[in-house]
């Protein structure tokens, strides 16, 4: 497998919390390199677009609020195979169901106030990508 970038959000329960450098260190120490990185606080408007494919799901009002309630830390990882090595960085959506040593064990505080999010293929990671960086913002 080639090298492969992945999207990645340091959600707002972890920001408020002062875990950035924390949950880095699990991302770098997983064998990914962060190759573009920006805090921001996201508006409405850029959340409900993100989140769009669950716009239908009974939480979604619920997920845009919490998205929105505090920054977040935006993220391009870098390594072999990204998408789904991140996917296993971070641990199952679920806490409860999260492997030990994955960000969502350490840190995640539920279902929905999880500390992170990583893309779920390739083709949403470079859509996802797109929405917050250009290619001039990531530096390999
Ligand atoms: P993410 O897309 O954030 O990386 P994921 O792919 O593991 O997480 P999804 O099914 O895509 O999970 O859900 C997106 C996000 O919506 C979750 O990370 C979580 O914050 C929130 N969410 C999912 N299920 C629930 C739920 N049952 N109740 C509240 N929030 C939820
Ligand atoms: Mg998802």
């Amino acid at each position: 497998m080639a090298v492969q970038r992945t999207f990645s959000i340091i959600k707002p329960d972890a920001t408020e919390r002062n875990l950035t450098g924390a949950i880095n260190k699990v991302i770098e120490d997983g064998g990914l390199r962060i190759v573009a990185q920006r805090r921001i606080h996201m508006s409405r408007a850029q959340a409900e677009r993100f989140y769009g494919v669950h716009s239908e799901r009974p939480f979604f009002g619920e997920l845009v609020e919490f998205m929105t309630s505090a920054p977040v830390v935006v993220q391009v990882l870098e390594g072999e195979n990204a998408v789904s090595r991140y996917r296993d960085v971070m641990g199952a959506t679920n806490p409860e169901e999260a492997a030990d040593g994955t960000i969502r064990k350490l840190f995640a505080k539920s279902i929905g106030e999880n500390s992170a999010h990583g893309s779920d293929s390739e083709e949403n990671a470079a859509l996802e990508i797109s929405q917050f960086f250009s290619e001039a913002d990531i530096v390999g």
